[in-house]
């Protein structure tokens, strides 16, 4: 029997992750149907509960849902929980299980992927929305020598710095007069077709800026190049935490470099 995935958004119609999974299935021999289900913030859980209804195995959550997943899970993960943000669902019997993939994905894309050392680096994080919670806990375990987050509604940086020893939170304007190696984009703000307000001097010579926006050169891309940063979107990201979730769901890690160069051909 065909099994059942889907991912819910919101939008979704952009999402790459059928496309993703499906290349995945093919590779591993997988008999698999990967959907994609726009679900406005109040039909959730309605439509999760729909697909479980109908036999659906498992299920990514993208924007606006990860923070709102939790609630619904029975089980999390202790990365689920720590990052207070679920991306990925697997069902157990009638419950769903909750673990986010997000900040596996991140770091293997900077790490194995882009060959960049998030050890004894200083690292900015934009946003406080789901996809920053989610990066979180891998990029504090990951040791770098200084963690910040910033974001347009500073309280939120704030509160979600406060969860973690030796992370800083604030605004745009406290970055003034500091560099980092890696600045990760972690807002939707690419969306938008606008970049964040960084100050002039944050990013350090030969820094990294990760946008996790994919498909697209983005403002903060174009802002990071002009001031001397090697930049690059969030695809990597993106191929490598669904192969997290499908390792999850199937037991087996799908090759991500031929999907990637894949994608990357458009
Ligand atoms: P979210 O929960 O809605 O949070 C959005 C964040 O962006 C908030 O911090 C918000 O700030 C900030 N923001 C929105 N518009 C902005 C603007 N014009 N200028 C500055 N900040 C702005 O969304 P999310 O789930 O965290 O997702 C964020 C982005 O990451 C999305 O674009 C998503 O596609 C991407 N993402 C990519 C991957 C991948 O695999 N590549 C994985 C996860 C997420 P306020 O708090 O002030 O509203």
């Amino acid at each position: 029997m065909t099994a059942r995935y889907a991912v819910f958004g919101h939008p979704v119609a952009h999402s790459l992750s059928p496309r993703i999974h499906a290349a995945f299935a093919r590779q591993l021999g997988v008999d698999m149907e990967y959907t994609a289900h726009d679900a406005a913030p109040e039909d959730f859980a309605a439509a999760l509960h729909t697909f479980g209804a109908i036999g659906g195995l498992g299920a990514n959550v993208t924007l606006p849902h990860k923070e709102r997943a939790v609630a619904l899970c029975s089980q999390l993960s202790d990365r689920a929980k720590r990052a207070g943000a679920v991306n990925t669902l697997t069902r157990a019997g009638a419950l769903w299980h909750g673990d986010n993939t997000d900040g596996v994905g991140l770091l293997r894309d900077i790490t194995l992927n882009l060959g960049r050392a998030i050890a004894g680096s200083r690292v900015l994080l934009l946003g406080a929305g789901g996809a920053a919670r989610g990066v979180l806990p891998p990029l504090v375990d990951s040791g770098p020598a200084a963690l910040t987050i910033a974001n347009r509604t500073a309280r939120r940086a704030e509160e979600l710095a406060d969860l973690f020893q030796k992370v800083q939170g604030g605004s745009y304007r406290e970055l003034s007069g500091r560099a980092f190696d890696l600045v990760i984009n972690a807002t939707s703000s690419g969306l938008e077709n606008q970049a964040p307000p960084l100050p002039a001097g944050v990013f350090a010579p030969e820094a990294l800026a990760y946008d996790m926006v994919y498909g697209r050169d983005t403002p903060f891309m174009a802002v990071a190049r002009a001031a001397g940063a090697e930049a690059c979107d969030g695809t990597g990201m993106l191929v490598e935490q669904a192969a997290e979730s499908f390792l999850l769901w199937r037991g087996m890690r799908p090759e991500t470099a031929p999907v990637l160069a894949a994608l990357r051909l458009g």
